[in-house]
């Protein structure tokens, strides 16, 4: 596999930073969610909001017993936009849930279980196909609600990698050419699921307190590493 960005560096990196992050965070505790079903509704609704936020919009939605694909595909549309507003953009976000549980229900029967035995490539390419969900939503719902090994990247990772010269800057590097650079240093097997649960967390983490809009390199544990 060929691209621009992957070289021996970038390589080599990339299980140095899980150690030092790892080290300086310790375990992050990913996904928050008590069910399968709640991990893919929370990377729905925390597209472009808070977690505290979307903490919120499940909470209404637990209360009201609608964290179940067939309670969802049954509940108005109207309810569903009210009782998720706190995480935001809540008249598309009812309807990329309406439309992810159709497809659930469409293709698996409502089942998890089923949705569980399709391949990391044919989960990936059906979840793609639905409305309002893109690569690092399909992703997330791949890794942490079906625990299957594919790494997520997020505006986060890709911005500690362009700062440290990993990755090409100005948003230039495509979302794939990222997650091979993950995928080649880490191998996208079922024995390092848990990896790139933990490595994601701990580039969010690091992102948030530091590797913000405009950095704070004093303090971050990445300071030093290159
Ligand atoms: S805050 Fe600075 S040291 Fe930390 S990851 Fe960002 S650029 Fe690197």
């Amino acid at each position: 596999m060929q691209t621009e960005t992957i070289n021996s560096r970038p390589l080599s990196e990339i299980p140095k930073i899980y150690r030092v992050l790892s080290s300086a965070y310790g375990p992050m505790g990913w996904w928050p969610g008590e069910t399968q079903t709640e991990v893919i509704i929370g990377a729905i609704l925390t597209q472009s909001a808070a977690w505290t936020n979307v903490e919120k919009a499940i909470s209404n939605l637990k209360s009201r017993g609608l964290l179940s694909f067939e309670a969802l595909d049954k509940a108005e549309i109207d309810l569903l936009k009210s009782l998720i507003k706190p995480a935001g953009y809540f008249n598309q976000k009812a309807k990329k849930i309406k439309e992810f549980v159709k497809f659930a229900g469409k293709e698996f029967n409502f089942s998890i279980r089923r949705m569980e035995r399709e391949d990391i490539s044919s989960i990936r390419e059906k979840l793609l196909g639905v409305f309002g969900i893109g690569e690092e939503t399909a992703d997330s719902i791949i890794l942490y609600a079906l625990n299957k090994p594919v790494f997520v990247v997020d505006a986060y990772t890709r911005r500690v990698l362009e700062r440290h010269g990993i990755v090409k800057g100005a948003l230039k590097e495509k979302y794939l050419n990222i997650q091979k650079i993950f995928h080649c240093s880490i191998p996208s097997t079922p024995e390092n699921v848990e990896v790139y649960n933990e490595y994601h967390a701990l580039l969010v983490n690091v992102g948030k307190l530091h590797c913000r809009k405009k950095p704070s390199c004093e303090g971050c544990p990445l300071k030093d590493v290159f």
